[in-house]
């Protein structure tokens, strides 16, 4: 059965990338807000396009880094590619702030007076093929008896409503904190950084949708992993940061293991 497309047109690709699909490790990474893609059909939503450079459009830097991050663990990877302008992939639809009106201080024009068919092809055809293709893939997993570390990758804006954040990384959670400390513990061990625990954000049902559904209701380990965008703007950072989360992760997941053992 053919689906009707009423957002995108046929000539515009579905609503997640992939990289590393046969990847080996038991790290799964998802990047919920690393695309800044508009379906044609929504214009420009009615904002200039220098809007579409900062944090309210996309993750600056998350891509890049969930690209690297992919590689060096030749980790499985999925992306969002349109901009949570669009609908934001870490939301349950049935939430408010799913398609936002106002994103920080910027009022979002064609967010707005939104009839329930338009919301509706929001969600059926740009959130839930991302989420389907997530399901999919950790059922497969699960099937083949694969041990799987969900990494929910996000990165932060340094200053939010004029205050700057002191964190340069934070790792979130909610029901289940083991995998988050067991990487937070590590990330202090490296001397050099002031780190998150549920800030500048936690995890909630109504703040996040990728942790508590794939992570927390599935019952795998799990960790939302915010870094400063300041620090992942070039190549370089994303790089170094990739590196280093490629490094400690493994560990994280050793150490976990050892404890539960
Ligand atoms: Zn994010």
């Amino acid at each position: 059965m053919k689906l009707q497309r009423e957002l995108l047109a046929e000539d515009e690709p579905l609503p997640f990338a992939i990289e590393h699909e046969s990847g080996a490790s038991l790290f799964f990474l998802t990047c919920d807000h690393g695309g800044r893609r508009l379906p044609r059909k929504l214009g420009d939503l009615g904002l200039p396009q220098a809007e579409f450079e900062r944090h309210i459009a996309w993750d600056i830097g998350a891509a890049a880094v969930t690209s690297h991050l992919a590689d060096a663990l030749d980790a499985f990877a999925i992306r969002q590619i349109y901009s949570r302008l669009v609908i934001d992939a870490n939301r349950d639809p049935s939430v408010e702030s799913s398609i936002v009106t106002l994103s920080e201080l910027t009022e979002i024009p064609g967010n707005l007076r939104l009839s329930e068919a338009q919301r509706a092809a929001r969600v059926r055809e740009i959130l839930m093929p991302y989420h389907d293709r997530i399901v999919a893939e950790l059922d497969r997993r699960q099937a083949a008896g694969r041990p799987t570390v969900l990494i929910a990758m996000h990165s932060f804006t340094p200053v939010f409503k004029g205050i700057a954040r002191p964190w340069q990384i934070g790792v979130l959670y909610n029901r289940d904190p083991r995998f988050a400390h067991a990487l937070k513990a590590l990330l202090e061990a490296e001397g050099d950084l002031t780190v998150g625990d549920n800030e500048p954000y936690e995890v909630g049902d109504l703040t996040d949708y990728t942790i508590p559904v794939h992570g927390e209701r599935r019952g795998i380990p799990h960790v939302e992993i915010e870094i400063r965008q300041d620090l992942i703007a070039d190549s370089a950072g994303q790089r170094a940061w990739a590196d280093r989360l490629a490094r400690l992760l493994p560990e994280a997941w050793r150490r976990l293991a050892a404890a539960a053992a």
